[in-house]
């Protein structure tokens, strides 16, 4: 006898078989419904609408349709729903292995098996007892069906058991809808437990009605809410796998959703709740920075437990489909090592330009060396031809005219002789001092080679050379280099040249103040005297002119002392 009237039962029934239907259609007609769980979900909701049609039948009468209704409809059904479960949450828990599979083969052998118990029942009674009595001892299951109902809930505890494992590792919104899931799986075994405990026998069979409700929540979230797409799936496990600390921010400044790097950069990888729903000033608590906002674009020093990190921080509104800001993404990057290498990379170069410093200063002082003359410290010859290259190409091209002073020291071997090597150095690096002193800024004194210098005038006349010859001739005389208890004095000659009246080249202004200074020499020596036949045209060109005792100036005729 039923315990609901007739017409109630046909509502709920009929109302439960129209929506389980209409939603299992709805599921497969979608583009996600072809997905491994959302074909699950369909075969689950049309098996519980035909398991509602036996369950109903059941309800409504008695005798040997009933049992055929419960042998040959409700259990195949209830077998196939356990194996859609199966299939279902084998994809939850990311087993998409179609279902033509060898594995998934085995799967059908249950309802096949219920389906040819059900339909041989009446011959054997194994699975729904003789109704002989109305089942007045409540006694309505046979053997097997005990075997069916233990398989059957077996298997949907096995798979709630593997779904319940990979939610862990599933992102946290995804997780969430698994959970959601798993908790409206049991329904239908919370549901049978009432129904054994706590309602009369004969009482309409409810299993059917709260699996399609199961069907349907997942159905829901498997279509409607994409638990299981595959997309944002893998963009949050592509958000996990990244090495950036990601968080997401609402535009209340709290933290809407971190990944892992965040979560562990945050020091909160086992404990997320302490970061996400946080305001950003909390769940960044373990970020000591400098002042200003830590999480302003740019690079950032912070302080974490094992030291100083580098952040490059990055930001990005979150723009909602009406291109209102939702949010920001914020992610950090730790560019502590980059940050170290440019350092040590900048160094390297410091360093190295150093060095290339280094040695430029010591090519030029070795250069400088070169043109140097180690005793006097005057530049030698080499220098010379240089200065003199320049300068006579200089005044061939109309520029200030270049005259040159050989200065020679008289009878320097005497002062070797009679006072040693060591003093004649003396002498001359007192020369070369009477000299440096002498010449006017701009003008350049050689050592030429043993006692004779040149001193090479630019932009002077022959009369001025030759005075200021003069001038360094009585300096030269002067000086006095004490040696012991003596003071050594030297005269010397000097021969002048100058362009253009001779060539504007060097070797010949050279060779023309080397004959002067011979001049100088036969002349008696301590005097100067001008290049030969080298006078300014207009000046009187006699014999050489010569300065100094017994010698005349060019222009001056000037005696020396
Ligand atoms: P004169 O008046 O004709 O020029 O006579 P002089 O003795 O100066 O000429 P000479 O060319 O005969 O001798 C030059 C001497 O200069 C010879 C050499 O011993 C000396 N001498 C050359 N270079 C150096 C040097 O670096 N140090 C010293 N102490 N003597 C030098
Ligand atoms: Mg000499
Ligand atoms: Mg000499």
């Amino acid at each position: 006898m039923p315990v609901l009237p007739p017409a109630l039962l046909v509502a709920l029934y009929g109302t439960t078989i129209v929506v389980a239907v209409t939603v299992a259609v709805g599921v497969l007609r979608r583009g996600r419904g072809r997905t491994v769980a959302a074909r699950s979900i369909s075969v689950a909701l049309v098996a519980a609408s035909v398991w509602s049609l036996g369950a109903l039948v059941a309800a409504l009468t008695d005798g040997p349709v009933m049992e055929v209704a419960l042998s040959a409809v409700v259990m195949p059904s209830v077998a196939v729903v356990v194996a859609a479960f199966w299939t279902g949450l084998a994809a939850v828990a990311g087993d998409d292995r179609p279902p033509g599979s060898r594995a998934r083969r085995l799967l059908v052998v249950h309802p096949l098996v219920m389906l040819a118990l059900g339909v041989t029942n009446p011959w054997h009674h194994l699975v729904i007892l003789p109704s002989d009595d109305g089942y007045a001892d409540g006694e309505i299951y046979g053997p097997l069906f005990w075997v069916h109902a233990l398989y059957s809930y077996g298997v949907m505890t096995l798979a709630a058991v593997r779904a319940h494992r990979v939610r862990r590792d599933l992102p946290l919104m995804q997780g969430a809808r698994v959970t959601v899931m798993l908790a409206v799986s049991t329904l239908p075994a919370v549901g049978a437990l009432v129904q054994i405990t706590l309602m009369p026998a004969g009482s309409p069979d409810l299993a059917p009605l709260l699996f399609t409700v199961v069907g349907l929540v997942d159905a829901h979230l498997v279509v409607r809410r994409n638990a299981l797409r595959v997309v944002p799936i893998a963009r949050a496990q592509v958000l996990d796998a990244l090495g950036d600390a990601v968080l997401v921010m609402d535009r209340h400044g709290a933290v809407a959703d971190a990944n892992r790097a965040a979560l562990t950069l945050l020091d909160a990888g086992s404990r997320p709740r302490d970061v996400l729903g946080r305001p950003a000033d909390v769940a960044l608590a373990v970020l000591r920075g400098g002042p200003g906002p830590l999480l302003a674009p740019g690079l950032r020093v912070v302080r974490l437990g094992r030291g100083e990190v580098v952040l490059d921080v990055r930001t990005r509104h979150v723009v909602g489909r009406l291109g209102r800001v939702l949010g920001e993404v914020v992610v950090l990057r730790d560019v502590s090592d980059d940050v170290r290498r440019e350092r040590a990379l900048a160094q390297a170069n410091q360093d190295l330009r150093d060095h290339v410093a280094t040695i430029e200063r010591l090519q030029a002082e070795l250069a400088e060396q070169a043109v140097r003359d180690s005793v006097t410290g005057l530049h030698n010859r080499r220098h010379l031809d240089l200065v003199l290259t320049s300068r006579a190409a200089a005044a061939a091209e109309g520029g200030p005219q270049v005259a040159v002073a050989i200065v020679d020291a008289d009878h320097f071997k005497t002062v070797n002789d009679v006072h040693g090597h060591a003093v004649g150095d003396r002498v001359l690096e007192t020369l070369a001092r009477s000299l440096a002193g002498a010449v006017a800024p701009g003008d350049a004194l050689v050592r030429y080679g043993g006692e004779e210098f040149v001193v090479v005038m630019s932009g002077v006349s022959p009369q001025e050379a030759v005075a200021r010859a003069e001038e360094l001739r009585l300096r030269c005389g002067s000086a006095l280099t004490p040696a012991r208890d003596l003071e050594i004095g030297v005269t010397v000659s000097v021969g002048v040249a100058a362009s253009p009246d001779t060539v504007p080249d060097p070797q010949a202004l050279l060779e023309a103040a080397d004959r002067a200074l011979y001049e100088a020499k036969d002349g008696g020596r301590d005097q100067v005297r001008y290049a030969r036949g080298a006078i300014v045209a207009g000046e009187s060109a006699g014999h050489g002119v010569a300065s100094g005792p017994g010698a005349a100036a060019p222009a001056s005729g000037r005696a020396g002392p």
